[in-house]
C-alpha cells in the first residue's frame, strides 16, 4: 500500500499549485488523476475577475470586495484578499522557466482574441503580453496566419482591428498544410528559422507589430518570438486562441515541471472512488483500469475540477455520502479549506479549484488562489506553521 503525507486528487492548476507548495515544505506528496482537466484545455491566460456586473473589469483587486459581497459563497470569499494576492505574487515569482507569466496585479490586460476583440485577463504568457489594446492603438499591425490552421482567421482579426478599434491592420496567410495548433507548434519548435525565412518571400513593408496565433513552439517560445522579430524587423506577439490552445498546454507543463523536480509522483489514469477518514488519516480507494488499490495519507486535497469530475464517496465513522457528484454542484469548505459535508468539517480532507465554484463563476485565478490556500492550510495542519 502507498503511504504518503498528502494525496492530491486532480492534476489541474489547483492540484499542481498545491502539490508544489506542499512538496516544498518537505511533505511527501502524490498527485493522482483520471486525466488532464480543463487547465490544459483553457486559453492559458489567468483571470482573477474579467467581467462583473455586465461589464469588463479594469482593476480586479479594486472590484474584489464588491464581487465578494455580491457572491459570498465564492471561493474568493473563503480565501480572502490577502491570500489571493500572495498566491498571485508567488506564482509570478516562482513559475519562471521555458515560459513565464506577466501582468500587473492591479490592472487587467486587454488581450487580442481570435475574433479581433479584446478580452480582460490578469496574467498572460510573456509571448502574448504585447497584444494589448493600449499597445496596439496608433500602430500598424500585420496579422500573420497559416492557410489551413483551424479556428484562426487573420482576415477577420485585421478587419475587426480596423473597423472596431481603428487600428491600422493588414494580414497575410502563409501556405502551410498543418491544421492543428499543436502540430504547428511542434514543427516551429524544431524548424522555426526555415519557416520564418519563407516569410521573406513576401514583401512585408514596415509594421510595428506582427500578430501571430499562439503556435510559437511549446518550450522554445521566447527564442522563436525573437527569431521572428530579428528576421522581420518588427515586434511580435501571440494572440489568444480558441481552446484547446497551445498556451494551455504550456501552462500544464509549467505547473507539472517543478512538481516532478521536487519528487512528486504524478499518476494519470488513476481514479479516486472512495475516501475513508478517521482522525488518524485517510484511506483512499483508487481504481486503475480493472485493478484497485489503496493510498494511505495524513491528508487529502480534492482538486477534481468542475466539468470532468468523477464521483467520490467520502465517509467518516458515522456518515457516508457522495462528495463529488457528476452533476454541476459545487463543494463547500470552511475558512481553513476543509471540506464541509453533512453540516460538519472533515478534519483532514481539503478542497481546491473549480470544484468549489458556484455555477460557472470560475477561472484559473480561482484554481490558483484555492490551490495555494489549501496547501497553506494542509502545511499548517501537518507541521503547525
Ligand atoms: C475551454 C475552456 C477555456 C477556459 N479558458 C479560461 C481562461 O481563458 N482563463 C481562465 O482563467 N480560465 C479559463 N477556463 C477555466 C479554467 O480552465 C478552470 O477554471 C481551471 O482550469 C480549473 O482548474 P482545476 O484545477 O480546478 O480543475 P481541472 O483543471 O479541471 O482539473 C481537474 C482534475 O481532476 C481530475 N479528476 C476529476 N475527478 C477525479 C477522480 N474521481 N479521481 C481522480 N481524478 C479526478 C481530472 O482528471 C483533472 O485532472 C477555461 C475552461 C475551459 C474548459
Amino acid at each position: 500500500m502507498i503511504d504518503i503525507d498528502v494525496l492530491i486528487i486532480g492534476c489541474g492548476m489547483a492540484g499542481l499549485v498545491a502539490a508544489r507548495k506542499i512538496s516544498e515544505a518537505n511533505l511527501s506528496t502524490m498527485v493522482i488523476a483520471t486525466g488532464l482537466g480543463s487547465t490544459v484545455l483553457s486559453s492559458g491566460t489567468i483571470d482573477l475577475i474579467g467581467y462583473f456586473d455586465g461589464g469588463k473589469v479594469r482593476k480586479p483587486m479594486e472590484t474584489l470586495d464588491e464581487f465578494i459581497s455580491q457572491n459570498p459563497g465564492h471561493p474568493y470569499a473563503i480565501v480572502g484578499r490577502e491570500r489571493i494576492l500572495q498566491a498571485f505574487q508567488e506564482f509570478n515569482e516562482k513559475y519562471d522557466s521555458f515560459t513565464r507569466y506577466e501582468g500587473n496585479l492591479e490592472k487587467n490586460l486587454t488581450l487580442l482574441t481570435p475574433l479581433g476583440l479584446f478580452k480582460p485577463t490578469l496574467l498572460a504568457q510573456s509571448s502574448m503580453i504585447r497584444g494589448t489594446r493600449e499597445n496596439l492603438e496608433g500602430s500598424k499591425v500585420l496579422v500573420i496566419g497559416f492557410r489551413n490552421l483551424l479556428n484562426h482567421t487573420p482576415a477577420l482579426i485585421a478587419k475587426s482591428l480596423k473597423e472596431n478599434w481603428e487600428i491600422d491592420a493588414d494580414y497575410i496567410k502563409l501556405d502551410r498544410s498543418e491544421t492543428q495548433p499543436v502540430q504547428l507548434a511542434l514543427l516551429l519548435e524544431s524548424h522555426s528559422e526555415e519557416i520564418i525565412q519563407s516569410l521573406n518571400e513576401h514583401n512585408l513593408g514596415n509594421y510595428d507589430y506582427l500578430a501571430l496565433p499562439p503556435v510559437l513552439g511549446i518550450r522554445r517560445t521566447r527564442e522563436i518570438l525573437s527569431e521572428f522579430e530579428d528576421i522581420l524587423g518588427a515586434k511580435a506577439f501571440e494572440t489568444m486562441s480558441f481552446p484547446p490552445s497551445v498556451p494551455g498546454l504550456r501552462l500544464q507543463q509549467l505547473l507539472e515541471q517543478p512538481c516532478i523536480q521536487n519528487g512528486v509522483e504524478i499518476r494519470l489514469g488513476w481514479r479516486a472512488v472512495e475516501i475513508k477518514t478517521t482522525k488518524k488519516g485517510c484511506q483512499t480507494q483508487i481504481v486503475e483500469n480493472d485493478s484497485k488499490q489503496e493510498i494511505s495519507s495524513k491528508a487529502v486535497i480534492i482538486a477534481t475540477g468542475q466539468i470532468m469530475r468523477d464521483e467520490i464517496i467520502a465517509s467518516e465513522k458515522d456518515f457516508q455520502g457522495s462528495i463529488n457528484p457528476q452533476i454541476l454542484e459545487y463543494l463547500k469548505t470552511d475558512k481553513e479549506m476543509r471540506l464541509i459535508f453533512g453540516g460538519k468539517s472533515f478534519e483532514n480532507i481539503f478542497v481546491a479549484g473549480s470544484a468549489l465554484s458556484e455555477k460557472n463563476m470560475t477561472g484559473l485565478g480561482t484554481a490558483l488562489s484555492t490551490g495555494y490556500a489549501s496547501a497553506a492550510e494542509v502545511i499548517k495542519y501537518l507541521k503547525g506553521n
